[in-house]
């Protein structure tokens, strides 16, 4: 994935066609004492990328896109799966003690707990931990499992949601992470989620860093 950097004359080119529309390439490049030849590929790019649209006979015309919306639409195409970072989960009946040691140990902010069959229950954050210690609770013998926020009230993603949507959630939720899961069915007819990965704020910044970072691979 690459980003895209509009250069001035792209820019130029996208103003005037907003301001003059419809509007030829021949008066487009009149206007920017320029020939036709020069500026095919700009024009080429700009329809490709659907900010204009080429009207057969009539010119071109704005289709409403801003530059900006690109980095939305890449956000859009950005698939959970191909973002996702290894869950750490515990069992629900783990002490406080243990899974804080787990929460040092993996480097993480987050916990999942799960059944023995890797099914999602619960997620355990850092705030749940503080609580549990100044409520002066027994760390070293109270489960894990009576500190979590429990499923239904876990939000979730699937490896095919886009990273948007994660975000998305992780805001209204103001949470940290999500764990990406599977859905399975059981004899029951019961939905039950196996965990199979996470996706973090950190995950999400990173792609924010590499498409702040990365050449374009389209020569402006
Ligand atoms: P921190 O405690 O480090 O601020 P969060 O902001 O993620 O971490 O957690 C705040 C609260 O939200 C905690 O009570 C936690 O149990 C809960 N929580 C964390 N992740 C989720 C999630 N995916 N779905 C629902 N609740 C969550």
């Amino acid at each position: 994935m690459s980003t895209i950097e509009f250069s001035h004359r792209q820019t130029k080119i996208i103003e005037i066609v907003k301001r003059y529309q419809p509007i030829t390439s021949e008066n487009i490049a009149k206007k920017l004492n320029l020939t036709r030849a020069t500026l095919r590929t700009d024009l080429a790019l700009l329809t490709m990328l659907e900010i204009l649209i080429a009207k057969p006979k009539v010119g071109y015309i704005y289709s409403g896109k801003s530059l900006f919306s690109f980095i939305g639409d890449s956000m859009k195409k950005i698939k959970v799966k191909d973002v996702k970072s290894s869950a750490v989960a515990v069992l629900e009946e783990t002490s406080i003690y243990d899974a804080i040691v787990t929460l040092f140990l993996e480097d993480v902010g987050t916990i999942f707990i799960q059944s023995k069959e890797q099914f999602l229950l619960g997620v355990v954050s850092r705030k749940d931990f503080l609580k549990s210690a100044i409520g002066n609770q027994d760390i070293h013998r109270i489960p894990v499992g009576m500190i979590m926020t429990r499923m239904p009230n876990v939000a979730f993603v699937y490896p095919e949601d886009s990273i948007y949507d994660a975000a998305l959630k992780i805001i209204n939720h103001e949470i940290d992470s999500l764990p990406v899961v599977q859905e399975l069915i059981n004899e029951k007819g019961k939905a039950q989620y196996k965990i199979i990965g996470k996706i973090s704020k950190t995950n999400i910044t990173k792609k924010f860093v590499q498409f702040g970072s990365e050449k374009s691979d389209i020569k402006l």
